[in-house]
C-alpha cells in the first residue's frame, strides 16, 4: 500500500508530496509531514521542500551521494526560503542500481541528474511504481532546469534511462500521481523541442 502526504508549508513557500510504502519506507520529508513510525526516509534530492522534515524523524535516511554532499555543506536552499538548514543529519548513500530488499517488496534507486547533480528516482519493482521526486512531474511538465548546475542533456540521459523501466504509475514529487502510456517517450519530446 503506498499512502500519500501531502506537505504543509507555514508559509507560502513550495512543498512537495511524500510517500510511504507498505508503512515502512517513506519518500521525501516534506514540510509539515509526519509519518507514522518509517524505517527508512529516501530523499529524491537534496531541495529543501524534499529535505526540512529530516528532524521531525529519528528513523534511518538515505539519500544519493551527492544529495548527501550538498545536504551537508549547506546547498539545499533552506537559508534562502528561511527554513533551517539541514546539516550534520547522519546520512546512508545510495548507490545507482543499489535494489533495497524489504520482506514485501524491493526498491531499486536510479541516479537520475539533470534537474540537481544528486537527484534520484526510486523504482518499487513489484508493483511498476516509480516516485520521481522533480525528474517526473504529471501533464508533461519538465522540471525547473534554470538553476545553475541544472543540466537539460543530463536529464535526457535520466530520461533514457527511465523509458527502459515498465512504468505502470508515477508518484512525482509535487501533484498527484498519475498513469500514461508512453509517458516518458512524450517527456523526451518536449525536453528535446527546448534543447540548445
Ligand atoms: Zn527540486
Amino acid at each position: 500500500m503506498i499512502r500519500v502526504f501531502p506537505g504543509k508549508s507555514a508559509s507560502r513557500r513550495p512543498v512537495s508530496t511524500g510517500y510511504l510504502i507498505e508503512s515502512k519506507v517513506a519518500i521525501d520529508a516534506p514540510e509539515g509531514v509526519l509519518y507514522p513510525n518509517p524505517e527508512l526516509i529516501i530523499l529524491t534530492h537534496e531541495h529543501c521542500d524534499h529535505v526540512t522534515g529530516i528532524p521531525n524523524h529519528s528513523c534511518k535516511i538515505a539519500a544519493s551521494p551527492t544529495a548527501i554532499k550538498e545536504i551537508s555543506t549547506g546547498h539545499s536552499f533552506c537559508k534562502e526560503l528561511g527554513l533551517p538548514e539541514i546539516k550534520g543529519t547522519k546520512i546512508r548513500p545510495l548507490k545507482d542500481g543499489e535494489r533495497l530488499k524489504f520482506p514485501s517488496f524491493t526498491l531499486r534507486i536510479l541516479h537520475t541528474p539533470g534537474h540537481c547533480p544528486g537527484a534520484i528516482c526510486i523504482y518499487l519493482e513489484e508493483k511498476k511504481c516509480l516516485f520521481s521526486g522533480d525528474t517526473v512531474f504529471p501533464d508533461l511538465m519538465l522540471p525547473n532546469l534554470s538553476l545553475p548546475y541544472s543540466d537539460p542533456h543530463l536529464l535526457m540521459e535520466s530520461y533514457e534511462k527511465l523509458s527502459k523501466l515498465e512504468i505502470g504509475k508515477f508518484f512525482p514529487g509535487h501533484g498527484e500521481p498519475f498513469s500514461s502510456v508512453g509517458y516518458m517517450d512524450e517527456l523526451k519530446d518536449g525536453l528535446r523541442a527546448l534543447m540548445p
